[in-house]
């Protein structure tokens, strides 16, 4: 009936099952395609069982692993705690892009801005920049 292939993935000695059927996106999140959109194998796992993500609230990795789908270390977070976390420590501004992740936050349409700035540890307002190709200018 589907051609999807069967989720796998190894467990690593800090409990992660670690993905070892999908690959990563540009994100380094193990995806796969259905409907002809890129899905996370994480959010699709954690979905089957807790259902729909409410509005406003995000996906976390509590072991920061992004290639583990084992959902007892997702926890949801909104999504401003979740961005304050991931960039405690981080100076955004200086954050350097390389042409593929510019590529890459340009051409997603399925992550917001808010997530898109937190994986790449940069600020929203500079996601919103290279989206509409203003500021950033891609090196080589
Ligand atoms: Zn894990
Ligand atoms: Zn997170």
């Amino acid at each position: 009936m589907s051609k999807r292939r069967d989720i796998a993935y190894e467990l690593n000695e800090k409990g992660c099952h670690v993905c070892t059927s999908h690959k990563p996106d540009a994100h380094g999140y193990p995806q796969f395609q259905r409907d002809g959109r890129p899905r996370l194998v994480y959010v699709y796992l954690y979905r089957q069982v807790y259902g729909n993500i409410a509005k406003g609230l995000v996906l976390h990795h509590i072991c920061e692993n992004k290639m583990c789908i084992n959902i007892a270390h997702i926890v949801v977070k909104t999504v401003s705690k979740h961005m304050n976390g991931h960039l405690k420590g981080k100076r955004p501004s200086s954050a350097r892009l390389s042409d593929a992740q510019v590529r890459c936050i340009r051409s997603n349409k399925t992550l917001k801005q808010k997530h898109l700035g937190f994986l790449y540890g940069v600020t929203q307002s500079m996601i919103s920049k290279i989206k509409s190709n203003v500021t950033y200018r891609e090196t080589t």
